[in-house]
């Protein structure tokens, strides 16, 4: 017999050989038809695998991103295997899961292949599909797999081979196919319900560009049809909001080559809006006790040195500035950290002091290669909402919560509901790679993982997630359709109070090192104002949103009144403008509709005479009529609503 446990801590005995599958049936049917996939001492295993030691096991179903790569990777079998049947004399190469769906790079030789050939591809995968046949792998000798491939020409999985163990090498069976595979597939072909081809691209074997460009087949599937059709409404709608796309059509920001690329050039409107979140965060932070900084945007290379951001940034980012000194040398600033170590550093501190904590809105600059830049998510020069909180290690478990409610507070105001907490801790079986005493470490994990559940948080912990310099907490926030974001990273640092030799005097008269916390509730304004553009889709909470009423008159002879309306409102601190061109009414509305202005206030003659205004919101929804004391009232409950004081 063999002993298995469970991810719930329960162990049950099976007989020798008993597959993942069994087990799922022996606890329950409904599980046996839902297991995809399954992981045993951490390796990921067939469904079908006999097993033959005791051991930890753990199901994965479609619900479970190991289940969705299981299901992926397995239909890149069934891609490879349509393709070879058009194309016979193709050559493959790799198809793995990526993260929503899979591909298979194929050299295809003398043959063309474009995406009007996608939908025969499609339903011959479905067809096989539908025949149900099993994923059977089998062991295979070092010798008959290079002979194997050798004899069909493919020098591609000949290399593949080559590299690998004797002794560990299996290809994988499915009705008359047979590839090259290490294994992780689902029972049968016909869990695969629908199909979708999604592009074509050129991609370079081993991602080398000295090496022959393969054409990479990009797909998805479902185990539901409905399932495929909502993933494509999703990515329609993804589409429509794609941060650089709305970007352009609010003036919010730009990009020109000619002043680099990755550096975003921000538009009076984006300026606004962004200034509006640093206020707002600025203001809560006083009220938590930060104080305001400011750095230079670079400094010199043995601060660098010192902190040891050289050597993670020197030679693969920016190079250093040279003076008309001998010697000197400067580097755009990578990281503030450093910057606000030599702050704290300015003075003898005592620990009646303490904590520390310096905020700025610090500019850095990395060397993102030109091919992973993309719109305001990854750019060259950003912003971070950085601070950095020195304390004793006593502090650390009230700080943390601090940090909390900040980062709590920001999502709530700007309309994050949905997020879950990762606490990253150290590898408990090597504690070898991390800076810092094991007594602190301990201390510091204990005030996090304390932190997180007196705040009430949904959290998960990842062992040997942590940076070789402390444990960290990240926020995984979920946007409105459904992508996860990591987002408002706290993070416990022993290493920088090393390197610069932070000190304080304790209550006994002695010198103390203190302990260092990271963090930025937004992370970098930039991506954060992208991420907000895709989840609100333009449509901005109305405390934020730069033009919130638009005012329209009827006719010339409205203009006059509109003015004193949008006095009015000023004198209220309600953000509006009036639209006095002269284009129809109904061609205003739909211009602020688009400009994704919340409200429209529509003035003529009979609303002047009766002091009263037809409201409309944004997507053309009447809310009735209102004077202006009324309206005004109504903007700010509105806006308050959302946005409590911290
Ligand atoms: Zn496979
Ligand atoms: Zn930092």
């Amino acid at each position: 017999m063999i002993q298995i446990k469970f991810p719930d801590g329960a162990s049950r005995s099976y007989e020798i050989g008993s597959t993942p599958f069994q087990i799922a049936s022996s606890i329950s049917e409904g599980l046996a038809r839902n297991i995809i996939s399954a992981k045993f001492n951490g390796e990921t295993i067939e469904t079908v695998t006999e097993l033959s030691t005791d051991g930890d096991l753990t199901f994965y179903t479609w619900n479970d991103s190991e289940g969705k790569k299981a299901f992926w990777h397995s239909s890149a079998h069934l891609l490879a295997q349509a393709l070879k049947e058009f194309y016979n004399d193709i050559k493959l190469t790799i198809g793995p899961a990526i993260s929503n769906g899979f591909y298979y790079d194929v050299d295809f030789g003398k043959h063309a292949m474009s995406e009007k050939d996608f939908h025969k591809i499609e339903k011959r995968m479905i067809e096989i599909a539908r025949e149900k046949h099993q994923f059977k792998l089998r062991s295979i000798s070092k010798k008959s797999a290079l002979e194997y491939y050798s004899s069909i020409g493919n020098e591609y999985k000949v290399e593949l081979i080559t590299n690998l163990e004797d002794g560990e090498i299996t290809f994988c069976d499915h009705d008359d196919f047979t590839d090259l595979c290490r294994g992780g597939h689902i029972p049968h072909t016909g869990y695969i319900k629908a199909v979708k081809l999604m592009s074509v691209a050129g991609a370079y074997w081993r991602a080398n560009q000295n090496n022959k460009q393969l054409t990479r087949v990009y797909g998805v599937s479902f185990p539901k049809q409905k399932e495929l059709t909502e993933h494509l409404e999703l990515l329609e709608e993804a589409k429509k909001r794609d941060h650089r796309k709305l970007g352009k059509e609010l003036e919010l920001f730009t990009f020109s080559n000619k002043v680099g690329q990755g550096l975003p050039l921000w538009l009076p409107k984006g300026t606004e809006l962004r200034e509006r979140l640093e206020d707002f965060l600025k203001k809560a932070q006083k009220k938590a006790g930060y104080k305001q900084v400011i750095s230079p945007h670079i400094g010199n290379k043995e601060l660098y040195m010192t902190s040891g951001h050289y050597q993670k940034y020197g030679e693969s980012s920016f190079q250093p500035i040279t003076t008309p000194a001998d010697g000197e040398e400067f580097l755009l600033k990578p990281m503030n950290c450093p910057h606000h170590c030599e702050m704290y550093n300015a003075k003898q501190w005592s620990y009646k002091e303490l904590p520390v904590r310096y905020a700025e809105f610090g500019t850095v600059y990395r060397y993102e290669q030109s091919g992973e830049l993309h719109g305001l998510t990854r750019v060259r020069g950003f912003t971070q909402d950085d601070a950095h909180i020195f304390c004793t290690q006593d502090q650390l478990n009230s700080e943390f919560k601090n940090v909390i409610d900040l980062v709590l507070y920001v999502f709530k105001s700007l309309g994050f509901e949905n997020f879950t907490a990762q606490v990253s801790l150290r590898d408990p079986e090597d504690k070898s790679k991390y800076i810092g005493s094991d007594e602190n470490w301990k201390e510091a994990e204990n005030a996090i993982v304390n932190a997180t559940k007196e705040k009430g948080l949904n959290y998960k912990i990842e062992y040997g997630e942590a940076a070789f310099y402390g444990p960290k907490l990240d926020f995984m926030v979920k946007d409105a359709l459904g992508r996860e974001w990591q987002l408002g990273t706290i993070q416990v640092d022993y290493n920088l109070p090393e390197r610069f030799e932070l000190s304080y005097i304790d209550k006994n008269n002695k010198s103390q090192r203190p302990v260092m916390i990271h963090r930025a509730p937004f992370g970098s304004m930039e991506r954060f104002i992208a991420i907000l553009i895709e989840h609100t889709g333009g449509n901005f909470p109305l405390w934020l949103t730069t033009n919130q009423v638009s005012i329209i008159p009827v006719g010339e002879k409205h203009k006059i009144y509109s003015e004193k309306v949008l006095k009015l409102l000023e004198n209220d601190e309600i953000r509006a403008t009036v639209d006095d061109r002269s284009e129809t009414v109904g061609k205003k509305i739909r211009e602020s509709e688009l400009n994704k202005v919340p409200f429209m206030l529509i003035i003529g003659d009979e609303e002047i005479n009766e002091k009263i205004f037809p409201i409309r919101a944004h997507g053309g929804k009447d809310i009735g009529k209102m004077n202006i004391d009324d309206f005004i009232k109504f903007i700010k409950s509105k806006s308050s609503k959302m946005i409590k004081d911290f």
